[in-house]
């Protein structure tokens, strides 16, 4: 598990594209003709445009065999023309046309010797055939084009995602949050990450779309919750040797991570597995979670479990108030956004002001995400924000940067961490 990291949200919760296969009533010839276009389209560049050529060849083998160009096996050459038009749209399709006309046409060997070359004007037509139904193919198939291509960039991610979690690619970074009471680092978040063996790196924009769409977000939510867990327990025996209150973590899961039966399973053998108590693992949620209707059984059941709830981005989107009471809630991290804000734009503030009011009157704990400034940090004191995070204090750590900066973290410490535990030892900005 290691490395930095940029960010995502929006579009998280969006499905792929299911125009091709539509739920409901497809008729056979509907299959048949989309997943005959998907093969197409599908298909490696080289590999279409050998059978084009191939398709060429053959038409002129045929029609030659056959006699000559003046009889119906010309035909043949709208199947290579219409593969370049579905597969490479209609500038392709124009020059296979334009060839297979030649081809077709008085230039044919056979025709020639034979002395039965036809005139210009019948070459002329049939080359104009080509050309008109070519176009006409590609014309008709662009539209479709884009959700195949685009299914098709899904299939492969997805594929790839597979075997990057196969291979263990995938892993967590840690980023550290600050309890301004307490004046010292309480806990952290952790934020998936992709070390990509040929694109690096990749942040969870990259990729969680994709695997919310299908199964994988599944796994990645297995992996989290297991990871997490073994993780913290560790961090837990190093503060308990140093007399120090453990560390909580909290994990991010998703929608569809909520709907799976086994969740609370899963979270409660993690516990269990590596003897942590409840309290120490908080399970951050968008607000669109709580909008979906088979939401409520898991939550129940992870509050049953004693594992702490928290609602993530909260004060954009949708927020709505009434099921802050209906679900239990213990915490609202104040969307990234919002406090960006909150240094230059006064209603930014009152808003905030009113969510801390709403949260204290409610028993919920409020965390400010994103902090980037000295004055987000002043500002966060003065609306009493209980926790802050945020670049200004560290961004997400590779797991073995994180022990040096839980020893370092006594009550009373200065509010900045030594600069070496911020990524390249920058000095976060102060205005
Ligand atoms: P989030 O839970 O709201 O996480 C905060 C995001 O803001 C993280 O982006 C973090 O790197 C970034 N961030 C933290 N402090 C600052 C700051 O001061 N300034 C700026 N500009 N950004 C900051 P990241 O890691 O790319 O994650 C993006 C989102 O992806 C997360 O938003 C969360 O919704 C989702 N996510 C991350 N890890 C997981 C995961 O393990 N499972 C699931 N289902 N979703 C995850
Ligand atoms: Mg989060
Ligand atoms: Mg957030």
């Amino acid at each position: 598990m290691d490395e930095p990291g940029r960010t995502l949200k929006e579009g998280a919760m969006s499905r792929p594209d299911s125009t091709l296969f539509p739920t409901g009533g497809t008729r056979y010839s509907d299959y048949l003709a989309r997943s005959t276009l998907r093969s197409w389209v599908g298909m490696s560049f080289l590999s279409a445009t050998l059978i084009v050529i191939l398709g060429l060849l053959v038409s002129w083998s045929v029609t030659y065999l056959a006699g000559g160009a003046d009889n119906l096996v010309p035909h043949l050459y709208y199947v290579p023309i219409l593969i370049a038009a579905a597969r490479f749209g209609p500038g392709a399709a124009l020059i296979v046309a334009l060839t297979a006309g030649i081809l077709a046409g008085p230039l044919t060997y056979v025709d020639v010797a034979a002395g039965t070359a036809q005139e210009t004007e019948r070459w002329l037509t049939r080359t104009a055939f080509f050309v008109g139904i070519g176009q006409l193919m590609a014309w008709l198939v662009i539209p479709a084009l884009t959700p195949v291509t685009e299914e098709l960039r899904r299939m492969r991610q997805e594929f790839d995602i597979r075997r990057g979690l196969r291979h263990n690619e995938f892993f967590l970074r840690y980023q550290p949050i600050y309890s301004s009471r307490q004046r010292r680092f309480v806990g952290v978040e952790a934020l998936i990450r992709w070390q990509h063996p040929v694109h690096g790196e990749l942040t969870p924009v990259d990729f969680l779309d994709v695997a919310e769409g299908s199964s994988l977000i599944h796994d990645i939510g297995k992996l989290v919750i297991a990871e997490a867990c073994r993780q913290t327990e560790d961090w837990k025996t190093l503060a308990e040797a140093q007399g120090q209150e453990p560390w909580y973590t909290a994990i991010n899961l998703s929608a569809r991570d909520l709907i799976r039966p086994e969740l609370a399973y899963d979270v409660a053998s993690a516990l269990k597995r590596h003897h942590l108590p409840p309290e120490l693992l908080t399970i951050e949620l968008t607000e669109t979670v709580l909008a979906l209707e088979d939401a409520e059984p898991a939550l129940e059941a992870l509050n049953h479990l004693g594992v702490q709830l928290a609602i993530d981005d909260f004060g954009t989107g949708y927020s709505s108030l009434a099921y802050l009471n209906r679900f239990p809630i213990d915490t609202l991290k104040l969307d990234r956004q919002l406090v960006s804000r909150l240094d230059h734009d006064p209603s930014a503030e009152d808003l905030a002001r009113g969510i801390v009011l709403l949260a204290s009157s409610l028993g919920l704990k409020m965390v400010a995400e994103g902090v980037e400034t000295q004055k987000q940090v002043e500002l966060g004191h003065d609306l009493d924000f209980d926790l802050m995070q945020g670049f200004y204090f560290a961004r997400p750590l590779r797991s073995d940067e994180v022990p040096a900066l839980l020893l370092a973290s006594t009550a009373d410490q200065d509010l900045r961490p030594p600069a070496s535990f911020r990524p390249n030892g920058k000095t976060p900005p102060t205005e």
